[in-house]
């Protein structure tokens, strides 16, 4: 018997159907002897339209409020799965992050889980239950419903497995596995049957959303054995075969890992960048400026800062532009005037396209086949970042998937050899 976590995402819950079909998985583990805790999203498209009648009431929602509201998506799907499986003869329980209880601290919208009680999951799977955890939520020290972030029910589902020493979880999305990159934009993409753990959590910190950033970081933290896998197959197929489908993420680096250099593509649409004109070139500018966006918890990702001329230098920043008009408010407001720059420039529209491999710590070169590729498509470069296993450039966004393409046909990864 193995304690396994499932996590159904948005697409996986779209409907009555797939959420018995959802069901079926589920009761054919349950069959079998397991132990299943499982993690739903909110149905498709639900978390996407309570945002959006937020928005509806309020240009700038409170974020309180906001997260109050977005929790209930995860809520009916996971009562609906519980009623999916009792209506097939399986004994099951939902429950609310704040009954567990799933605690996390209070950055509403973007809430870091700090842990899980298991007293109630153990008690519940100890009689036969499957036991069924609302994904994207917890609750603060104050006793307020927060949620993760975006995406966030797989960091739900990977927390949930580290705390229960889960023997597995695996991740049941719309694809049936990590590919090269995203197969919606490059059709040729390939699946990858393993991707180390080092690779993963660079393509989604970059912006690959089959798995939350935050997900990964768990997995790694407390070695969690992770599986990414279709949801849309038979649910009845045997066990072992889908056992064997999917990406599983490894944390052993093997022969075959090292020979690719490039092993993915990642590209995020959701940037902006902003730039300080002619800020006096003095030690703690660059503090004076990015201390108070960092103190409002808004993410800085690339930075730059020019050769300073005649005193003055420009100073270029990117945020994730939900995060731009609060950016904003603060530099017209507070920094700008602080630090005595000339003007703020927001340039809305910019991506960030990356290629990831361990395999580049060992090879010369392969960011230079990166930059004669873009410019061979005639794409400006407007900002560079490297570290040991990725490159990554910010470009006008409206090259995004033009960029994509070419890279990953220039590093081969179109081609039969990519296949882990
Ligand atoms: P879920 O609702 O199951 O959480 P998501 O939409 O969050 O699903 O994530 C799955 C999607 O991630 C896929 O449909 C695919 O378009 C996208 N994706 C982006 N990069 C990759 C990649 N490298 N491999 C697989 N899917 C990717
Ligand atoms: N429902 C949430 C979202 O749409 C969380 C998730 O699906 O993982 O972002
Ligand atoms: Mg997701």
């Amino acid at each position: 018997m193995s304690l396994i976590v499932h996590k159904y995402g948005g697409t996986s819950m779209g409907s009555v159907e797939r959420i018995q079909n959802v069901a079926r998985r589920v009761a054919k583990w349950h069959a079998a002897g397991h132990q299943v805790v499982v993690v739903p999203s909110a149905m498709s498209g639900e978390t996407n339209r309570l945002l959006a009648l937020a928005k509806e009431i309020s240009r700038q929602p409170d974020v309180r409020e906001q997260d109050m509201l977005a929790a209930t998506g995860e809520q009916a799907s996971s009562a609906l799965l519980a009623m999916a499986l009792l209506a097939q003869g399986v004994p099951a329980r939902s429950y609310a992050g704040w009954q567990v209880p799933v605690t996390t601290d209070s950055a509403y919208t973007k809430a870091r889980i700090k842990s899980i009680d298991d007293t109630r999951i153990r008690a519940d799977l100890e009689v036969g239950r499957v036991v069924i955890v609302t994904g994207f939520q917890g609750i603060d020290d104050g006793g307020n419903i927060t949620t993760l972030g975006r995406g966030g029910s797989d960091t739900s589902a990977v927390a949930v497995a580290a705390s229960l020493k889960a023997d597995e979880c695996l991740i049941y999305t719309d694809v049936d596995g990590v590919y090269t990159t995203d197969p919606r934009v490059v059709p040729e993409a390939r699946r990858m049957s393993v991707v180390s753990f080092e690779e993963m959590l660079e393509m989604a910190s970059l912006g690959s959303k089959v798995l939350q950033i935050r997900s990964v970081e768990f997995a790694g933290k407390y070695h969690v054995p992770v599986r990414v896998l279709s949801s849309l197959t038979d649910p009845l197929v045997p066990l072992e075969e889908e056992m064997a489908s999917g990406t599983l993420i490894t944390f052993e680096e093997d022969q075959k890992m090292e020979s690719a250099v490039v092993s993915g593509i990642a590209f995020s649409r959701d940037e902006s960048k902003i730039t300080l004109v002619a800020v006096p070139d003095k030690p703690g500018v660059a503090y004076s400026i990015l201390g108070p966006v960092a103190a409002a918890n808004i993410d800085i990702d690339m930075i730059v800062q020019n050769q300073s001329i005649r005193g003055t230098t420009d100073f270029s920043f990117t945020v994730n532009r939900n995060d731009l008009v609060r950016t904003q408010a603060l530099l017209n407001g507070q920094i700008l005037p602080a630090v005595g720059a000339r003007e703020v420039v927001v340039d809305e529209k910019v991506c960030k396209v990356s290629i990831v491999g361990i395999g580049m710590r060992n090879h010369v070169g392969v960011a230079s086949l990166m930059f004669r590729t873009l410019s061979e498509e005639g794409i400006n470069i407007q900002m560079i970042s490297t570290s040991e296993i990725k490159t990554s450039v910010v470009i006008n966004d409206k090259y995004m998937e033009l960029a994509v393409r070419a890279l990953h046909k220039a590093f081969g990864l179109d081609q039969d050899k990519s296949q882990g």
